[in-house]
Protein backbone atom coordinates (compact mmCIF):
# COMPACT_ATOMS: atom_id res chain seq x y z
CA UNK A 1 0.00 0.00 0.00
CA UNK A 2 1.70 3.16 -0.85
CA UNK A 3 1.64 5.64 2.32
CA UNK A 4 1.02 8.80 0.22
CA UNK A 5 -1.75 7.54 -0.81
CA UNK A 6 -3.02 7.04 3.00
CA UNK A 7 -2.03 10.46 3.64
CA UNK A 8 -4.07 12.16 1.23
CA UNK A 9 -7.13 9.54 1.84
CA UNK A 10 -7.04 10.94 5.62
CA UNK A 11 -6.31 14.35 4.89
CA UNK A 12 -9.05 14.44 2.68
CA UNK A 13 -11.64 13.31 5.09
CA UNK A 14 -10.67 15.40 8.11
CA UNK A 15 -11.03 18.01 5.78
CA UNK A 16 -14.22 16.81 4.26
CA UNK A 17 -15.62 16.00 7.97
CA UNK A 18 -14.59 19.63 8.76
CA UNK A 19 -16.91 21.03 7.01
CA UNK A 20 -19.91 20.47 8.62
CA UNK A 21 -20.36 22.92 11.18
CA UNK A 22 -17.15 24.92 9.76
CA UNK A 23 -17.75 28.52 11.48
CA UNK A 24 -16.69 31.80 11.23
CA UNK A 25 -13.66 31.58 13.66
CA UNK A 26 -12.24 29.27 11.42
CA UNK A 27 -13.02 26.28 13.74
CA UNK A 28 -15.54 23.45 14.21
CA UNK A 29 -19.01 24.10 15.94
CA UNK A 30 -21.25 20.87 15.34
CA UNK A 31 -23.19 20.11 18.94
CA UNK A 32 -25.08 17.72 19.53
CA UNK A 33 -28.36 17.20 17.51
CA UNK A 34 -28.00 20.65 15.58
CA UNK A 35 -28.60 20.98 11.76
CA UNK A 36 -24.67 20.71 11.54
CA UNK A 37 -24.75 17.07 13.45
CA UNK A 38 -27.60 15.87 11.56
CA UNK A 39 -25.78 16.87 8.05
CA UNK A 40 -22.83 15.35 9.58
CA UNK A 41 -23.81 12.07 10.56
CA UNK A 42 -25.84 11.81 7.01
CA UNK A 43 -23.22 12.28 4.89
CA UNK A 44 -21.04 9.78 7.21
CA UNK A 45 -23.24 7.41 6.74
CA UNK A 46 -23.59 7.81 2.94
CA UNK A 47 -19.67 7.60 3.18
CA UNK A 48 -19.99 4.27 4.83
CA UNK A 49 -22.07 3.12 2.32
CA UNK A 50 -20.04 4.45 -0.40
CA UNK A 51 -17.67 2.07 1.13
CA UNK A 52 -19.69 -0.92 1.18
CA UNK A 53 -20.58 -0.98 4.60
CA UNK A 54 -24.06 -1.81 6.54
CA UNK A 55 -25.43 0.95 8.15
CA UNK A 56 -27.65 1.81 10.86
CA UNK A 57 -28.25 3.79 13.49
CA UNK A 58 -29.08 3.32 17.47
CA UNK A 59 -32.34 4.88 19.24
CA UNK A 60 -29.97 7.89 20.46
CA UNK A 61 -28.44 8.58 17.11
CA UNK A 62 -24.77 6.70 17.42
CA UNK A 63 -23.96 5.59 13.52
CA UNK A 64 -22.36 2.68 12.63
CA UNK A 65 -20.87 1.06 9.66
CA UNK A 66 -20.26 -2.51 9.88
CA UNK A 67 -18.18 -5.03 7.40
CA UNK A 68 -19.50 -8.36 8.00
CA UNK A 69 -16.89 -11.33 9.10
CA UNK A 70 -16.56 -14.28 7.70
CA UNK A 71 -15.98 -17.10 10.09
CA UNK A 72 -16.86 -15.47 13.87
CA UNK A 73 -20.30 -13.79 13.23
CA UNK A 74 -21.10 -13.21 16.61
CA UNK A 75 -17.78 -11.34 17.09
CA UNK A 76 -17.55 -7.91 16.92
CA UNK A 77 -14.04 -6.18 16.80
CA UNK A 78 -15.14 -1.48 17.03
CA UNK A 79 -13.29 1.31 16.34
CA UNK A 80 -14.54 5.05 16.37
CA UNK A 81 -14.94 8.09 18.50
CA UNK A 82 -17.39 10.92 18.85
CA UNK A 83 -18.76 13.51 16.05
CA UNK A 84 -19.54 16.34 18.04
CA UNK A 85 -17.63 19.49 18.69
CA UNK A 86 -16.96 21.94 21.74
CA UNK A 87 -17.90 24.97 20.40
CA UNK A 88 -15.20 26.14 17.95
CA UNK A 89 -12.85 23.24 18.11
CA UNK A 90 -10.84 22.02 15.55
CA UNK A 91 -11.35 19.22 12.74
CA UNK A 92 -9.60 16.30 14.80
CA UNK A 93 -11.01 15.83 18.38
CA UNK A 94 -13.35 13.22 17.98
CA UNK A 95 -13.69 13.50 14.09
CA UNK A 96 -10.09 11.92 13.36
CA UNK A 97 -11.23 8.62 15.06
CA UNK A 98 -14.20 7.87 12.95
CA UNK A 99 -13.02 8.97 9.42
CA UNK A 100 -9.43 6.68 10.34
CA UNK A 101 -12.05 3.91 11.38
CA UNK A 102 -13.73 4.35 7.83
CA UNK A 103 -10.36 4.85 5.87
CA UNK A 104 -8.78 1.45 7.66
CA UNK A 105 -11.92 -0.86 6.89
CA UNK A 106 -11.67 0.30 3.42
CA UNK A 107 -7.89 0.04 2.88
CA UNK A 108 -8.26 -3.82 5.02
CA UNK A 109 -11.19 -4.45 3.13
CA UNK A 110 -9.06 -3.58 -0.18
CA UNK A 111 -6.00 -5.65 0.86
CA UNK A 112 -7.14 -8.26 2.83
CA UNK A 113 -10.53 -8.91 1.84
CA UNK A 114 -13.21 -10.42 4.46
CA UNK A 115 -12.09 -10.57 8.03
CA UNK A 116 -12.56 -13.44 9.90
CA UNK A 117 -14.79 -11.20 12.55
CA UNK A 118 -17.35 -8.36 12.07
CA UNK A 119 -15.15 -5.39 11.45
CA UNK A 120 -17.17 -1.87 12.98
CA UNK A 121 -16.97 1.85 12.63
CA UNK A 122 -19.25 4.26 15.06
CA UNK A 123 -19.66 7.87 15.39
CA UNK A 124 -20.81 8.61 18.25
CA UNK A 125 -23.46 10.83 18.97
CA UNK A 126 -21.80 12.97 21.79
CA UNK A 127 -18.71 13.24 24.67
CA UNK A 128 -17.96 16.82 24.73
CA UNK A 129 -21.03 18.04 27.11
CA UNK A 130 -20.67 21.66 25.27
CA UNK A 131 -24.64 21.71 24.18
CA UNK A 132 -26.05 20.56 27.25
CA UNK A 133 -24.90 19.94 30.62
CA UNK A 134 -24.66 15.85 29.99
CA UNK A 135 -20.94 14.64 28.64
CA UNK A 136 -20.80 10.98 26.91
CA UNK A 137 -24.29 10.91 25.80
CA UNK A 138 -23.11 8.47 23.07
CA UNK A 139 -21.06 6.02 24.68
CA UNK A 140 -23.01 5.91 28.06
CA UNK A 141 -25.63 4.95 25.69
CA UNK A 142 -23.90 2.23 23.64
CA UNK A 143 -22.95 0.68 27.37
CA UNK A 144 -26.62 1.04 28.51
CA UNK A 145 -25.74 3.14 31.54
CA UNK A 146 -26.96 6.63 30.30
CA UNK A 147 -30.42 7.37 32.09
CA UNK A 148 -33.66 8.94 30.43
CA UNK A 149 -34.13 11.07 34.07
CA UNK A 150 -30.27 12.43 33.96
CA UNK A 151 -31.85 14.72 30.45
CA UNK A 152 -34.98 15.24 31.27
CA UNK A 153 -34.86 18.47 32.67
CA UNK A 154 -31.60 19.94 30.95
CA UNK A 155 -31.96 22.69 28.18
CA UNK A 156 -29.24 24.12 25.96
CA UNK A 157 -28.14 28.09 26.30
CA UNK A 158 -30.86 28.89 24.32
CA UNK A 159 -33.26 26.99 26.62
CA UNK A 160 -34.34 23.94 24.13
CA UNK A 161 -34.92 21.01 26.39
CA UNK A 162 -32.80 18.32 25.36
CA UNK A 163 -35.77 16.01 24.71
CA UNK A 164 -36.64 18.29 21.91
CA UNK A 165 -33.91 18.47 20.75
CA UNK A 166 -33.56 14.32 20.16
CA UNK A 167 -36.71 14.60 18.91
CA UNK A 168 -36.66 17.17 16.32
CA UNK A 169 -33.30 15.32 15.05
CA UNK A 170 -34.97 12.41 14.64
CA UNK A 171 -34.11 10.36 17.48
CA UNK A 172 -35.63 9.22 20.93
CA UNK A 173 -34.62 7.35 24.39
CA UNK A 174 -32.78 3.85 24.27
CA UNK A 175 -34.96 1.20 25.14
CA UNK A 176 -33.41 0.51 28.97
CA UNK A 177 -35.10 -3.01 29.19
CA UNK A 178 -32.84 -3.98 26.27
CA UNK A 179 -30.04 -5.67 26.71
CA UNK A 180 -26.25 -4.48 26.11
CA UNK A 181 -25.01 -5.83 22.73
CA UNK A 182 -22.72 -8.80 23.48
CA UNK A 183 -21.21 -9.85 20.47
CA UNK A 184 -18.24 -6.92 20.88
CA UNK A 185 -15.18 -8.39 21.97
CA UNK A 186 -12.93 -5.10 21.36
CA UNK A 187 -12.98 -1.46 21.18
CA UNK A 188 -10.10 0.33 19.99
CA UNK A 189 -10.34 4.34 19.40
CA UNK A 190 -7.88 6.49 18.06
CA UNK A 191 -7.58 10.02 19.13
CA UNK A 192 -5.61 13.43 18.88
CA UNK A 193 -2.96 13.18 21.96
CA UNK A 194 -4.59 17.31 22.99
CA UNK A 195 -1.43 17.46 25.16
CA UNK A 196 2.39 17.92 23.81
CA UNK A 197 4.03 14.63 25.10
CA UNK A 198 4.33 12.95 21.76
CA UNK A 199 5.04 16.36 20.11
CA UNK A 200 8.39 17.11 22.78
CA UNK A 201 9.70 13.48 22.60
CA UNK A 202 9.65 13.15 19.00
CA UNK A 203 7.34 10.27 18.44
CA UNK A 204 4.44 9.27 16.00
CA UNK A 205 2.31 7.09 17.88
CA UNK A 206 0.85 7.11 21.76
CA UNK A 207 -0.29 3.63 22.55
CA UNK A 208 -2.33 4.24 25.93
CA UNK A 209 -2.82 1.95 29.31
CA UNK A 210 -4.55 3.97 31.40
CA UNK A 211 -7.13 7.11 31.59
CA UNK A 212 -6.13 9.04 34.31
CA UNK A 213 -8.47 9.40 37.37
CA UNK A 214 -10.02 12.98 38.46
CA UNK A 215 -10.74 14.57 41.79
CA UNK A 216 -12.16 18.00 41.82
CA UNK A 217 -12.50 20.22 44.37
CA UNK A 218 -13.74 23.59 45.74
CA UNK A 219 -11.78 25.16 48.69
CA UNK A 220 -13.45 28.47 50.43
CA UNK A 221 -11.20 30.52 52.44
CA UNK A 222 -12.92 32.54 54.72
CA UNK A 223 -11.28 35.32 56.87
CA UNK A 224 -11.47 38.81 58.19
CA UNK A 225 -12.13 41.81 55.58
CA UNK A 226 -10.23 44.99 56.86
CA UNK A 227 -8.97 48.48 55.93
CA UNK A 228 -5.72 47.96 54.37
CA UNK A 229 -4.47 51.13 56.52
CA UNK A 230 -4.92 50.57 59.53
CA UNK A 231 -4.62 47.19 60.30
CA UNK A 232 -1.20 45.33 61.11
CA UNK A 233 0.04 42.80 58.98
CA UNK A 234 0.06 40.87 62.53
CA UNK A 235 -3.23 41.35 63.05
CA UNK A 236 -4.96 40.65 59.57
CA UNK A 237 -6.86 36.94 59.10
CA UNK A 238 -6.15 37.57 55.22
CA UNK A 239 -7.88 34.68 52.86
CA UNK A 240 -6.08 35.42 49.87
CA UNK A 241 -2.81 35.50 51.56
CA UNK A 242 -3.49 31.77 53.12
CA UNK A 243 -5.04 30.38 49.73
CA UNK A 244 -1.90 31.90 47.84
CA UNK A 245 0.49 29.77 50.80
CA UNK A 246 -1.90 26.71 50.21
CA UNK A 247 -1.65 26.94 46.07
CA UNK A 248 2.15 27.23 46.52
CA UNK A 249 2.09 24.47 48.76
CA UNK A 250 -0.12 22.23 47.12
CA UNK A 251 1.85 22.85 43.86
CA UNK A 252 5.02 21.95 45.49
CA UNK A 253 3.30 18.83 46.66
CA UNK A 254 2.66 17.85 43.16
CA UNK A 255 5.90 18.49 41.86
CA UNK A 256 7.42 16.71 44.39
CA UNK A 257 5.43 13.11 43.47
CA UNK A 258 6.41 13.89 39.85
CA UNK A 259 4.44 12.46 36.72
CA UNK A 260 1.83 10.84 36.34
CA UNK A 261 0.07 13.30 38.69
CA UNK A 262 -1.37 16.51 38.03
CA UNK A 263 -2.82 19.19 40.27
CA UNK A 264 -4.40 22.54 38.90
CA UNK A 265 -5.94 25.35 40.54
CA UNK A 266 -7.75 26.88 37.37
CA UNK A 267 -9.92 29.29 39.40
CA UNK A 268 -9.38 31.97 41.87
CA UNK A 269 -12.69 34.29 43.29
CA UNK A 270 -11.57 36.90 45.72
CA UNK A 271 -13.87 39.13 47.96
CA UNK A 272 -14.52 41.99 48.41
CA UNK A 273 -11.64 41.95 45.84
CA UNK A 274 -10.95 45.55 46.72
CA UNK A 275 -7.64 47.34 46.60
CA UNK A 276 -7.20 48.90 49.74
CA UNK A 277 -9.24 46.23 51.33
CA UNK A 278 -7.60 42.99 53.21
CA UNK A 279 -9.54 40.26 51.32
CA UNK A 280 -12.09 38.43 53.60
CA UNK A 281 -12.92 35.45 51.98
CA UNK A 282 -11.31 33.07 48.80
CA UNK A 283 -12.61 30.36 46.83
CA UNK A 284 -9.91 28.39 44.85
CA UNK A 285 -10.36 25.59 42.42
CA UNK A 286 -8.50 22.44 42.21
CA UNK A 287 -8.56 19.40 39.80
CA UNK A 288 -5.81 16.58 40.23
CA UNK A 289 -5.16 14.03 38.25
CA UNK A 290 -2.90 10.51 38.44
CA UNK A 291 -3.14 6.85 37.01
CA UNK A 292 -3.52 4.97 40.23
CA UNK A 293 -6.28 5.57 42.77
CA UNK A 294 -4.18 5.16 46.06
CA UNK A 295 -1.98 7.77 44.56
CA UNK A 296 -5.14 10.23 43.94
CA UNK A 297 -6.43 9.17 47.64
CA UNK A 298 -3.20 9.87 49.08
CA UNK A 299 -2.57 13.42 47.19
CA UNK A 300 -5.90 14.16 48.57
CA UNK A 301 -5.21 13.24 52.48
CA UNK A 302 -2.30 15.37 52.09
CA UNK A 303 -3.34 18.17 50.21
CA UNK A 304 -6.46 18.13 52.93
CA UNK A 305 -3.67 18.34 55.89
CA UNK A 306 -1.56 21.10 54.27
CA UNK A 307 -4.80 23.52 54.02
CA UNK A 308 -5.84 22.59 57.59
CA UNK A 309 -2.67 23.37 58.57
CA UNK A 310 -2.22 26.74 56.83
CA UNK A 311 -5.64 27.99 58.21
CA UNK A 312 -4.70 27.33 61.36
CA UNK A 313 -1.77 29.16 61.18
CA UNK A 314 -3.34 32.08 59.23
CA UNK A 315 -6.59 32.45 61.74
CA UNK A 316 -8.59 31.55 58.61
CA UNK A 317 -11.52 28.83 58.05
CA UNK A 318 -11.71 26.33 55.39
CA UNK A 319 -13.43 24.46 53.84
CA UNK A 320 -12.94 21.36 51.42
CA UNK A 321 -15.55 20.74 48.57
CA UNK A 322 -14.84 17.37 46.57
CA UNK A 323 -17.40 17.50 43.90
CA UNK A 324 -15.76 14.57 41.32
CA UNK A 325 -14.22 11.60 42.26
CA UNK A 326 -13.97 9.48 38.91
CA UNK A 327 -11.41 6.57 39.07
CA UNK A 328 -8.71 5.85 37.09
CA UNK A 329 -9.77 3.33 34.14
CA UNK A 330 -7.03 1.02 32.78
CA UNK A 331 -7.34 -0.02 29.53
CA UNK A 332 -7.64 -4.06 28.30
CA UNK A 333 -3.86 -5.19 28.57
CA UNK A 334 -4.68 -7.76 25.93
CA UNK A 335 -5.39 -5.20 23.74
CA UNK A 336 -3.07 -3.08 24.80
CA UNK A 337 -0.41 -6.03 24.26
CA UNK A 338 -1.65 -6.49 20.57
CA UNK A 339 -1.12 -2.83 19.64
CA UNK A 340 2.16 -2.69 21.08
CA UNK A 341 3.38 -5.79 19.24
CA UNK A 342 1.98 -4.36 15.93
CA UNK A 343 3.43 -0.99 16.71
CA UNK A 344 6.62 -1.97 16.88
CA UNK A 345 6.41 -4.69 14.48
CA UNK A 346 5.65 -2.19 11.81
CA UNK A 347 8.37 -0.10 12.66
CA UNK A 348 6.42 2.50 14.00
CA UNK A 349 8.12 5.42 16.53
CA UNK A 350 5.49 4.99 20.22
CA UNK A 351 5.86 5.55 23.36
CA UNK A 352 3.51 3.81 26.31
CA UNK A 353 1.91 6.53 27.91
CA UNK A 354 -1.47 7.35 29.76
CA UNK A 355 -4.08 9.74 28.82
CA UNK A 356 -4.80 12.94 30.67
CA UNK A 357 -7.74 13.52 29.46
CA UNK A 358 -11.32 11.57 29.64
CA UNK A 359 -12.51 9.91 25.95
CA UNK A 360 -15.30 7.91 25.08
CA UNK A 361 -12.59 4.57 25.92
CA UNK A 362 -13.41 5.33 29.33
CA UNK A 363 -16.89 4.88 29.40
CA UNK A 364 -16.30 1.37 27.00
CA UNK A 365 -13.94 0.06 29.02
CA UNK A 366 -15.51 -1.63 32.07
CA UNK A 367 -17.67 -2.87 29.66
CA UNK A 368 -15.55 -4.02 26.76
CA UNK A 369 -12.24 -4.81 26.09
CA UNK A 370 -11.10 -1.28 25.13
CA UNK A 371 -7.41 0.33 23.89
CA UNK A 372 -6.46 3.86 22.55
CA UNK A 373 -4.25 4.90 19.98
CA UNK A 374 -2.81 8.44 20.18
CA UNK A 375 -1.09 11.10 17.52
CA UNK A 376 0.73 13.96 18.10
CA UNK A 377 -1.07 17.69 18.59
CA UNK A 378 0.90 20.11 17.84
CA UNK A 379 2.38 22.29 20.38
CA UNK A 380 -0.57 20.12 22.37
CA UNK A 381 -3.01 22.57 21.21
CA UNK A 382 -7.03 21.30 21.27
CA UNK A 383 -10.67 22.26 21.56
CA UNK A 384 -9.74 25.14 19.67
CA UNK A 385 -9.50 26.15 15.94
CA UNK A 386 -5.52 25.41 16.05
CA UNK A 387 -6.01 22.36 16.43
CA UNK A 388 -3.20 20.44 14.03
CA UNK A 389 -1.61 16.80 13.26
CA UNK A 390 0.19 16.82 9.91
CA UNK A 391 -1.61 14.65 6.98
CA UNK A 392 1.96 12.34 7.25
CA UNK A 393 1.25 12.08 11.42
CA UNK A 394 -2.38 11.04 10.85
CA UNK A 395 -1.48 8.84 8.20
CA UNK A 396 1.05 6.91 10.80
CA UNK A 397 -2.28 6.69 13.13
CA UNK A 398 -4.90 5.20 10.44
CA UNK A 399 -1.49 2.74 9.91
CA UNK A 400 -1.11 1.52 13.61
CA UNK A 401 -5.15 1.32 13.67
CA UNK A 402 -5.61 -0.75 10.79
CA UNK A 403 -2.71 -2.87 11.73
CA UNK A 404 -4.38 -3.21 15.43
CA UNK A 405 -7.80 -4.16 13.84
CA UNK A 406 -6.10 -6.54 11.56
CA UNK A 407 -4.60 -8.60 14.52
CA UNK A 408 -8.16 -8.54 16.14
CA UNK A 409 -10.37 -8.99 13.29
CA UNK A 410 -8.00 -11.32 10.85
CA UNK A 411 -6.59 -13.71 13.00
CA UNK A 412 -7.68 -16.95 14.61
ZN1 LIG B 1 -12.42 13.87 21.90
Amino acid sequence: MNVNDVTRQIAHLVDWLGEFGKDSEGGVTRLLYTKEWIEAQKALEKQMQEDGLTTRYDEIGNLYGRLEGSRYQDETILTGSHVDTVKSGGKLDGAFGIVSGVLALRLLKEQYGQPLRNLEVVSFAEEEGSRFPYAFWGSKNFVGIAKKEEVLDIEDFDGVPFVQAMRDAGFNFRDESKPFRNDIKGFVEIHIEQGNVLENEGKDIGVVHSIVGQRRFTIEITGVANHAGTTPMGYRKDALVAASHMIQDITNKAIEYGDPLVATVGKIEVQPSIVNVVAGSALFTLDVRHTEKEVLVKFTTELTNIIKRIAGTSGVEAAIDMWMDEDPIPMDPQIVEAIEKQTKENGLNYKMMHSGAGHDSQIIAPVVPTAMIFVPSREGISHNPLEYTSPEQLAVGVQALMNSLYALAYSE
